[in-house]
């Protein structure tokens, strides 16, 4: 529920509200905005009685909010919620943002050659996980923590920005010193754990849509990070679960509008798992960037017959050239333009 207080309203009438929120048990969220101030109450699993609320000074009017999912939701914010990282890059603003970067951080020489290669082409984040959710437990499981360090020399060496997985909640506080963008797969999307840990991580928060999740659980998932006080968080569609043994997964470039009308919150396309396949993963991307997408996430590899994971959808570095240049020009179609990297020293 939002309490929209009314223009001019005085801080103690402000107070009044927030207070009588608690004591009804409920947790106040005071959003002032350029206008008015509006209080948001959370903690309520179904309609609440606003008469209390109502009746006091300074309150215009009680909304309630319809959707499951509160905080994340348009009807709690209007506005798109733009996402602030290091260098001016923004998520969800006018900019389209690249992440680029192998599956699996493998070897020093690996992640700084992809680095470099990405960064070239035009990709302002480096992917690569350190962590790694493999179906089998004897696939490559990552490089874990000496990953990280690796993530961060690339990082120092290129001034690309890193978005790395975290798998449970003990590792996000190592992940959180080296990522600028922690990311949370869609293996884990579920994983309220891990979620409420990300909410308290104090970085940003890419989260992936679950292989055979619906839109409305992707937003629920959101909604416990916001929940724990961390507004920071991008969403991701990277396929869920089809019939058909076509491509590795169904890639829903729909949910990106859909998302958009019905949360505040950024999202981005993963076509990569979202396809499993090399060669479609470039009209995929074109399809995310007309669709709206507020960034792409592609995996590109070095050597990708050699890589440790996923070398079958990892772009070779020309293509990934390629695909830059023509995400430019349909991203200037639709009135947007494609974050570039900052000049090498700045
Ligand atoms: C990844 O980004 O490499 C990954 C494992 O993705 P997802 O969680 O979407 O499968
Ligand atoms: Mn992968």
């Amino acid at each position: 529920m939002l309490i929209v207080m009314r223009h001019g309203a005085t801080e103690q009438e402000i107070q009044r509200v927030v207070a009588v929120i608690r004591e009804m048990g409920y947790q106040a969220r005071p959003m002032p905005g350029a206008q008015r101030t509006a209080v948001g109450l959370v903690g309520n699993d179904g309609r609440v009685d606003a008469s209390r609320l109502e009746g006091l000074e300074g309150v215009q009017e009680v909304i309630h909010v319809s959707k499951p999912y509160k905080q994340v939701s348009r009807e709690w914010k209007a506005e798109n919620t733009v996402v602030r990282l290091p260098g001016g890059i923004t998520f969800g603003g006018p900019d389209v943002v690249a992440i680029a970067g192998p599956c699996s951080v493998e070897s020093e020489a690996q992640i700084l050659e992809a680095a470099r290669a990405v960064r070239e082409a035009g990709a302002v984040v480096l992917r690569g996980g350190a962590f790694k959710p493999r179906s089998s437990p004897y696939s490559f499981q990552g490089l874990g923590r000496p990953g990280l360090k690796l993530l961060a020399k690339a990082k120092e060496e290129t001034g690309l920005l890193v978005c790395t997985e975290a798998m449970d909640p003990e590792a996000v506080a190592w992940v959180a010193e080296v990522a600028d963008i922690i990311q949370i797969g869609a293996r884990n999307m579920q994983n309220y754990s891990l979620l409420r840990a990300a909410g308290r991580a104090g970085k940003p928060i890419l989260l992936k849509r679950g292989i055979s999740a619906t839109i409305t659980e992707l937003l629920l998932s959101a909604e416990y990070i916001l929940a724990e006080g961390n507004p920071d968080v991008i969403l991701c569609e990277r396929g869920v679960r089809g019939f058909d043994t076509m491509t590795r997964n169904l890639f829903d470039v729909s949910a990106i509008p859909v998302v958009q009308k019905l949360s505040h919150l950024p999202i981005i396309a993963d076509p990569s798992h979202g396809t499993g396949l090399r060669e479609k993963v470039i009209p995929m991307a074109r399809a995310a960037v007309a669709a709206g997408a507020d960034g792409i996430m592609v995996e590109v590899h070095p050597n990708p017959e050699q890589a440790r994971s996923d070398g079958a959808q990892s772009l070779y570095p020309e293509q990934f050239v390629q695909l830059m240049k023509e995400i430019r020009v349909i991203a200037e179609v639709i009135g947007r333009r494609v974050a570039e990297p900052a000049p090498v020293g700045a």
